[in-house]
């Protein structure tokens, strides 16, 4: 069937008139081969050549060559373009042409990916070039003592993951020192994953492998691969400290794609202060993937919950029953939980159709091995572009039409993009953003550094400006030792395990299960008292839980599984105290800045809302103290005459502040790959430290996270987008798709929807 009649279809279904936003068809994309370069050796052009790759796209080529000529490279471009050809070609080259008259191991290279899932794969992929002699191995979690043993001595080609090189590869560098000392690349695969703190942690391990490396006489060339992202290769350099340059012009093949960008009906029924409601997007998906199935079109639908990704597919075959019993067999729910065999069997009857529907979580993007569908469903912005494009590429096949469906749900962001498809379409604004220079991540990577081998004054710059600092600091606390020949660690503890690089300052929570006594992850210590209070229902990776009790002594949150119907949000009390100002600029009488601050929260009770509903059944108080988090904002005020000449009464400037907050922290992600929840906000009428009606946004984790940094220097198109997101909601007087946040503080009171347009429009007249 093709995109036109399909498209009629699914918006020819009685109450979806209004729901089809936009559509886009994107033209084709021609091949543009190119031949593979002379250096490639022949036994690994013609093991590509076995697989059916009869010559590299011209973007392979371009960034083999790069590499092969020792420059730092990153390849931007689409999901299934290929771009594992860019590292390998010149990474098996140099191990094939460098191997001893007796085959013994001459180049080495290093395979980083963000999880173990993708490793796995890319093993698959070696394995099936069948390269006679090519050693490779996994090294991870699940490895056993004598494959790691073998790795270390014997692998040419290494794929592992940030946390085995911080815990186990660097520490042991001494025993790895043949491997370290022939490295020649280092692939860092789905680069734009290390974003935020993660990002800041595994820039640091960057840094710490390139000084191991040359501590044993090898200075690797870093080739890296990331979704299409703003300014890859500022983003491949911070991660590396290096260099980079980019590769984006995509070489591959494509059908026509459309993208579909659709908002559900408002339904009956009020959510909190009386606002309108719209039907949620997990239901929205529910139908469309029915209507898909009935008519035969292999789709994907992804979700965000694991729960939602049952409730889609339980519904999907519910609704498919009514029309033809022999469908509902056709339609499964793809998670977490399920073997890997499992997963791989749900894979291989997607693709050869005995499957029509799959409902995944967002969580799994990486781990599903599908590609060649005929439609992608998204229920949700899934919280980047490179992840959305990643997550629709899995549809088309060659020249066959492919799909995309994005269903909005009610939030400020998704509200903004299914009216606005240039933020989706266009060249990309979403940087990848983290901060190597935080001092709460570096600290601990210093003393990691320092075990690996004593810190010298020569080695600080590799670690950025604020490197001197953090080393006299961790001397003066007592943590390493200055001798003449450098810093030296010299506690009992394992330097490695001051960093948690998957958390971000603080103690994490650890989530026990009550019946079993098995933790089942962590949780940030900077949202533990909102997200794991006693009563919290809590999301993890899919599945839900209560817990019954937060023992904040002994850092654990004790949870049962459970499904009560309702979702919780906790309320906290805000402060703010600005440290210092960093930068600031000025847009005729406003003033924007970027800073240090002072945030003091205090989570006093939390809320029960129905699912799906939102409805707020219940509130129960709270007794948590204190906690302080300094951290960098940015923020912008105006002075009180402007403020005094407009239409806005005194009485309507808090509410339009934070509705103008609660707008602007939806909006951010679009600029700066966070999370609505990686970052906070404060606003108000007079602020005690600038005398003036100010709004700050600021990073959830201690030291910053680079996001607010990026609001700072994005912030004309971010506050610029925040007004026409507020301005663009149908809602009369403000609703969880503009105005309204479910992680207000205050039960989202005051909001006035029309005073933040107006304060925006005062803000906004003296930008750039
Ligand atoms: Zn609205
Ligand atoms: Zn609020």
């Amino acid at each position: 069937m093709d995109l036109e009649t399909l498209m009629a279809r699914l918006c020819g279904a009685p109450g979806r008139a209004d729901s089809l936003l936009h559509l886009e068809v994107m033209p084709p994309r021609e091949a543009r081969q190119s031949t593979w370069p002379e250096w490639v050796a022949a036994p690994v052009r013609e093991a590509f050549e076995r697989l059916g790759v009869p010559a590299p796209w011209t973007h392979q080529r371009t960034a083999a060559d790069l590499a092969h000529a020792g420059q730092h490279t990153v390849v931007s471009t689409g999901t299934s373009s290929g771009k594992s050809l860019c590292y390998l070609m010149p990474g098996l080259e140099a191990i094939e042409t460098s191997r001893g008259p007796k085959g013994q191991r001459g180049a080495s290279v290093l395979y980083l990916a963000p999880t173990k899932a993708l490793a796995q794969d890319q093993l698959a992929g070696l394995r099936r070039l069948e390269l006679p002699g090519l050693r490779f191995s996994t090294h991870d979690g699940d490895s056993t003592p004598e494959l790691r043993e073998w790795a270390r001595d014997h692998a040419e080609y290494v794929l592992t993951n940030p946390d085995m090189l911080h815990h186990s590869l660097l520490p042991g560098h001494s025993r790895w020192s043949r491997f370290f000392g022939s490295l020649r690349y280092v692939v860092i695969d789905e680069c734009h994953h290390y974003r935020g703190v993660f990002g800041a942690h595994v820039a640091l391990i960057i840094r710490r492998l390139r000084r191991v490396a040359a501590l044993h006489g090898a200075h690797p060339t870093f080739v890296l691969a990331s979704a299409t992202v703003a300014e890859p290769e500022v983003s491949a350099a911070r991660l590396t400290g290096l260099d980079v340059a980019s590769v984006t012009e995509d070489g591959s093949p494509k059908g026509r794609t459309a993208l579909a960008l659709w908002e559900p009906p408002f339904v009956p029924g009020r959510g909190e202060n009386g606002a309108p409601v719209r039907r949620s997007a997990t239901s929205e998906v529910a139908d469309l993937l029915t209507d898909l199935v009935v008519d035969r079109v292999r789709t994907l639908a992804f979700v965000r919950s694991r729960r939602g990704a049952e409730t889609v597919a339980l519904t999907a075959r519910r609704l498919l029953g009514e029309v033809d019993a022999s469908l509902v067999d056709q339609v499964a729910a793809y998670r977490g939980g399920h073997l890997l065999e499992e997963r791989r069997e749900l894979e291989e009857s997607l693709r050869s159709g005995r499957l029509l529907g799959l409902a995944a979580t967002n969580a799994l993007e990486l781990g599903i091995d599908i590609s060649g569908l005929d439609a992608v469903l998204l229920a949700g912005f899934p919280g980047t572009r490179a992840a959305l494009w990643q997550q629709v590429g899995r549809a088309g096949r060659g020249a066959r039409d492919a799909l995309g469906v994005m269903v909005a749900r009610d939030d400020p962001l998704d509200t903004y993009l299914v009216n606005h498809p240039e933020a989706l379409l266009g060249r990309p604004v979403e940087a990848n953003v983290f901060d190597p220079d935080n001092p709460y991540v570096l600290g601990p990577h210093l003393c990691a550094a320092a075990a690996e081998s004593p810190l010298t004054v020569a080695d600080l710059p590799l670690f950025g400006p604020g490197a001197r600092t953090a080393v006299d600091a961790l001397t003066e606390g007592g943590l390493l030792r200055r001798r003449p020949h450098g810093w030296f660690w010299t506690d009992r503890r394992r330097a490695s395990e001051l960093a948690d690089i998957r958390s971000s300052g603080g103690t994490p929570v650890q989530l026990v299960e009550s019946d079993t006594g098995r933790v089942l992850g962590t949780v940030d210590y900077s949202s533990a008292h909102g997200t794991v209070h006693a009563g919290a229902v809590y999301l993890h990776q899919g599945e839900t839980w209560l817990v019954t009790e937060l023992d904040l002594d002994e850092s654990v949150a004790v949870v049962v599984p459970a499904d009560p119907g309702y979702s919780t949000s906790a309320r906290e009390i805000t402060d703010i105290e600005i440290l210092d100002e960093r930068a600031a600029t000025r847009w005729g009488e406003a003033r924007l800045s970027l800073g240090n601050v002072r945030v003091t929260h205090q989570v006093v009770s939390f809320l029960k809302r129905a699912v799906p509903s939102g409805e707020v059944i219940g509130e129960e108080p709270l007794d948590l103290p204190e906690r302080l988090l300094q951290t960098t904002a940015v923020w912008w005020t105006l002075p009180d005459h402007v403020l005094a000449e407009s239409v806005l009464a005194a009485v309507d400037l808090p509410g339009a502040a934070h509705a103008a907050e609660h707008a602007s922290i939806g909006l951010l992600p679009l600029f700066a790959t966070c999370d609505r929840w990686d970052i906070g906000g404060v606003s108000t009428a007079l602020h005690a430290d600038t005398g003036r009606l100010t709004v700050f946004v600021h990073d959830g984790h201690p030291g910053g996270a680079g996001f607010a940094e990026r609001g700072f220097h994005a912030a004309a198109a971010w506050l610029r987008a925040t007004r026409e997101a507020i301005a663009s909601c149908g809602c009369a007087e403000g609703c969880p798709s503009c105005v309204q946040s479910p992680k207000c503080g205050n039960q989202n009171h005051p909001l006035d929807k029309s005073g933040a347009i107006v304060l925006l429009d005062l803000l906004l007249e003296g930008a750039p």
